[in-house]
Order: C-alpha cells, then sequence, then structure tokens
C-alpha cells in the first residue's frame, strides 16, 4: 500500500487513456490521477481520427466526460511529456506513470516512387479532415480523376469513403470547413482500393464494407474473379470459421450482383493486388500494381506474386497499411515491434526484459495499432490491474515530491501554458456554437495557438 492516495500520471487521453483513467478512480481506495495530453483538447483518436460521418462511435466521449467529472481527476492538456517534463521528472511526482500515447507514424510501403508529391499515408489525410493540428498544412491535389488506396483496412474504408461521400451528406458532420470546400471542389470520381489477399482475408468489418454500398454518389465495382475462392482460402475458413470473412463475402457478392449503376463516382475493388512502384515525372502519374495469388503460409493464407503487372493512372495515393507507434524519449521501446515493450502492461527494459517499475502502458502504444476503441477498455483494465497489484505488495516507490500542486508550478515555471479540464469546455462549447451555424455538430479549431486565445478568452470571461 502506498502512504497517502495512490498518484498516477496517464500520459495520452485517448480512449485507452481514459479506460486507465476511469479504472483507477473506481477503486475503493484513494487514487489521484493526472491525465496529460500534448494536445489542448482530449480524446485523441476519437477526436482526430475517428472518421466525421461516425458520430456515433464519437458519442463515447459521453463516458470519458464523466470520468473527468471525478473530483480526483485532473486534465494537463498542452503539456508534451519526455519534453515538457521528463519521464525521470513524472517519477518524482506520481507512484506510477501509464503511457498511452497511441501510434502516431505509419508503416511504410517500401517500393519506389512512395514519397512521389500526390502520395500520402491515410493518417495524413485523416488528421486533416478531421482537424488535427499536426496535419493543416498539408494539401491534397483532388484535381485528379482517379485516386489509390492501398490496404483494405478500416482506415481504407474511412479514406474512401470520404472521397466518395456526397459533400452536402459531409456538411451536416464535424469535417472541418476546409476539407469540406476541398472535397466540394473534388475531381476525383475513381478510387481503386487495393487489398494484396482476397477478400476474406480483408482486415475491414462488414459495417465499414456495407457502407460503402449505401454511398448515394458511387458505385461500388467488385471483380467478379476476386471472389472465386482459391484452396488455400477455403482450407483456411473450413479449419478455423471466420463470421466476419463469410459476412464480407456475402457483401461483396451483392455488391457485384447489383452492379454498376451509373452513379457519378466508381469505388474499383482490387483484390488481389499489390502495388509494386508508384511513378511519374515529379509527381504521381499512375501506379504499377502486380497481380498476386494466394497460399497458405506459416501466419496463415499469404500472398505471392504472380508476376503480372497492370497500369493504373491516378493522380493521388493513400498509403493505408496500418499505423506505427513512435518511442517516448526516456521510455523503452521495442523497435521491432513498434511498441513499449511490456508484461501485462507493466513496461519492461527490453523485449522479455526485466520490470521498469513505476512505468506501465496501455493501448496501441502496448498492443500495437490494432482493435476498435471498445478493445482499449480490457487492455487498461488489464494494465491498471498490474498496477494495483504493483501498489498492494508495495512494489512502488513513494514519490519524492508530495505536493499535489508541484508539477503544475513546474510546467508554468517553465512556461507551459497548461490547459485545465474547464477551458477545454469552454473550448468545447465554441466549437459546438460554432458548428451549429452550418447544421453541424462542431467546428473545430484546427490551430494549437488559436484554441489557446480562445481559452484565455473564455478565461478572462470576454
Ligand atoms: P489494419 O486493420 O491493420 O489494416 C491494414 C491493411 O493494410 C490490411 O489490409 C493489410 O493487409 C494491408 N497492408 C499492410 N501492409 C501492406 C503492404 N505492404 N502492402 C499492401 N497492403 C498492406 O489497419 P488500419 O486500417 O490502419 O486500422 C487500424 C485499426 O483501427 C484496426 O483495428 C481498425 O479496425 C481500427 N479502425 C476501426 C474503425 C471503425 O471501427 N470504424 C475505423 C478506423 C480504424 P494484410 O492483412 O495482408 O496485412
Amino acid at each position: 500500500m502506498t502512504a497517502g492516495p495512490l498518484r498516477v500520471a496517464i500520459i495520452g487521453a485517448g480512449p485507452s487513456g481514459f479506460y486507465a483513467a476511469d479504472h483507477l478512480l473506481k477503486q475503493d481506495r484513494q487514487v489521484e490521477v493526472d491525465l496529460f495530453d500534448r494536445l489542448p483538447t482530449p480524446y485523441g483518436l476519437v477526436r482526430g481520427g475517428v472518421a466525421p460521418d461516425h458520430p456515433k462511435i464519437k458519442s463515447v466521449t459521453r463516458v470519458y466526460e464523466k470520468v473527468a467529472a471525478h473530483p480526483a481527476f485532473r486534465f494537463f492538456g498542452n503539456v508534451t511529456a519526455g519534453r515538457d517534463v521528463s519521464a525521470d521528472e513524472l517519477r518524482r511526482h506520481y507512484h506510477a506513470v501509464v503511457w498511452s500515447v497511441g501510434a502516431e507514424s505509419d508503416r511504410t510501403l517500401d517500393i519506389p516512387g512512395e514519397d512521389l508529391p500526390g502520395s500520402h499515408t491515410a493518417t495524413e489525410f485523416v488528421g486533416w479532415y478531421n482537424g488535427h493540428p499536426d496535419f493543416q498544412n498539408r494539401r491534397f491535389d483532388l484535381t485528379h480523376e482517379a485516386a489509390v488506396v492501398v490496404g483494405v483496412g478500416n482506415v481504407a474504408m474511412d479514406v474512401t469513403r470520404i472521397l466518395a461521400s456526397d459533400p452536402d451528406d459531409l456538411a451536416k458532420t464535424d469535417i472541418t470547413a476546409s476539407a469540406l470546400a476541398a472535397l466540394r471542389a473534388s475531381k476525383v470520381r475513381t478510387i481503386h482500393l487495393l487489398g494484396r489477399r482476397g477478400p476474406a482475408q480483408a482486415a475491414f468489418t462488414n459495417p465499414e464494407l456495407k457502407e460503402l454500398g449505401e454511398l448515394p454518389l458511387a458505385d461500388v465495382v467488385v471483380r467478379p474473379e476476386d471472389l472465386e475462392l482459391d484452396p488455400a482460402t477455403v482450407a483456411a475458413l473450413a479449419a478455423s470459421p471466420d463470421r466476419e470473412a463469410e459476412k464480407n463475402l456475402k457483401t461483396l457478392r451483392g455488391f457485384l450482383e447489383r452492379g454498376v449503376e451509373g452513379r457519378p463516382r466508381r469505388i474499383e475493388l482490387r483484390f488481389l493486388t499489390s502495388p509494386l512502384r508508384i511513378e511519374g515525372d515529379g509527381r504521381v502519374e499512375r501506379v504499377i500494381v502486380g497481380a498476386n495469388r494466394l497460399e497458405a503460409g506459416p501466419r496463415g493464407v499469404q500472398a505471392v506474386a504472380t508476376g503480372a503487372e497492370t497500369s493504373l493512372p491516378a493522380g493521388l495515393v493513400f498509403r493505408s497499411v496500418g499505423y506505427r507507434a513512435l518511442p517516448v524519449s526516456g521510455v523503452p521501446f521495442d523497435e521491432r515491434r513498434a511498441v513499449i515493450p511490456n508484461r501485462l502492461g507493466r513496461v519492461l527494459a527490453a523485449a522479455e526484459g526485466a520490470e521498469v517499475p513505476g512505468f506501465y502502458v496501455a493501448g496501441w502504444i502496448k498492443r500495437g495499432p490494432s482493435g476498435i476503441i471498445g478493445t482499449n477498455k480490457p487492455d487498461a483494465v488489464e494494465t491498471v490491474g498490474s498496477l494495483l497489484e504493483d501498489a498492494d505488495a508495495g512494489a512502488l516507490v513513494e514519490p519524492a515530491v508530495t505536493d499535489r500542486g508541484a508539477i503544475l508550478a513546474l510546467l508554468e515555471a517553465r512556461g507551459v501554458e497548461v490547459v485545465r479540464w474547464g477551458d477545454w469546455q469552454a473550448l468545447d462549447a465554441h466549437e459546438c456554437a460554432a458548428g451549429a451555424v452550418r447544421g453541424a455538430p462542431r467546428e473545430k479549431i484546427t490551430d494549437t495557438g488559436e484554441m489557446l486565445a480562445v481559452i484565455r478568452r473564455a478565461r478572462q470571461g470576454t
């Protein structure tokens, strides 16, 4: 047990950070939680990643608001751990630190032309249309007729859907005003969606696939040959039935039966297709793709190149092949798996190494970039379980600094303008009022300086 209240810092105010805070504050013991975020705004990917046309998924923030209302909860936004306050300093102020910083970068394709102008990561596009301050200077040239989206996960579905949506429908969402204007002027009419394996191995979930078929302006084109299952897939499905894959195959067959109805945009699904090279004179003009066949491999059904190549003319490429976490200064990192090495959420000095006392990890930086928002709840509960077990076992070091106000004083002395929960509530109200003008749930402020200006005005009551 600890002498006074158990004091925990959580770094990263996305879903896993909030679920960790929630579980800690529900304990039948005195716990104080400080939740830090490098942005002035909370909610991580719920604000900056979840598609604007998925408001139901975003409504999970109501749960997080309840967590924030707990008297032992404090929010410290606009604070970058590892820069404004070091990992070692956090140790001096808290019994435990939970790192829940997510995965802020992307996997690469490692093919020629990947970095040509016009080739972007899905993350950049998603961050841009969702108003994430890091991505507002990105420009996407939507004057081209064709775009290629690489990967068939749910992020690829989001990107495809946003490109193919009716802008009048997007206007009713919290998509940023600048993204909406750009999408209204978009000339993109064909979106090629590339899956390197077959439809039975696609990473998207069925509701997201079905949504493509519900877009009023877009036909979904499926190649009949892609739906003929190969022997490796048939054997794999027989050995381990996969409900989601069956549902996806049924939906795709439905798209094929419906056929092309002459809508102004086309989503062309191409399975068994890998991008080999992105080519063009100073910018993306085409993607050379290779055909694959499937065979059973050590990690399941895998794609093998047949050698056949095709050129897909396109002016834009969105690489949507998964996120990748970045290391945090002062915290161990497993470069190979791109996670903080851990055992049941206890940070390890290296993969299979010794435990680092007082450091814990939750969410994508713990398990990798997979799962839906709700997946983070059991993940965070497991981590907090380990933390509480260690507290009970007397394995946590008493913080050197016992004054709860000292961390704020330290940050303020360094000139860090800490954003508190009340500040965020003022910003939230401002954004919602601004959104109401166009009939949208909110109009996000996309610049950190502007966010702070709104907060300062609210503090002064002006
Ligand atoms: P993901 O689900 O891991 O999908 C990545 C896709 O990229 C897979 O189709 C993968 O194919 C493909 N890929 C990887 N490397 C490739 C390569 N070198 N060449 C071609 N294709 C490659 O990742 P994500 O879409 O970024 O999503 C991340 C997580 O967020 C997922 O768990 C997702 O479900 C979740 N999410 C959920 C929602 C929602 O619930 N609506 C929305 C967005 C994201 P292979 O399978 O062959 O590796």
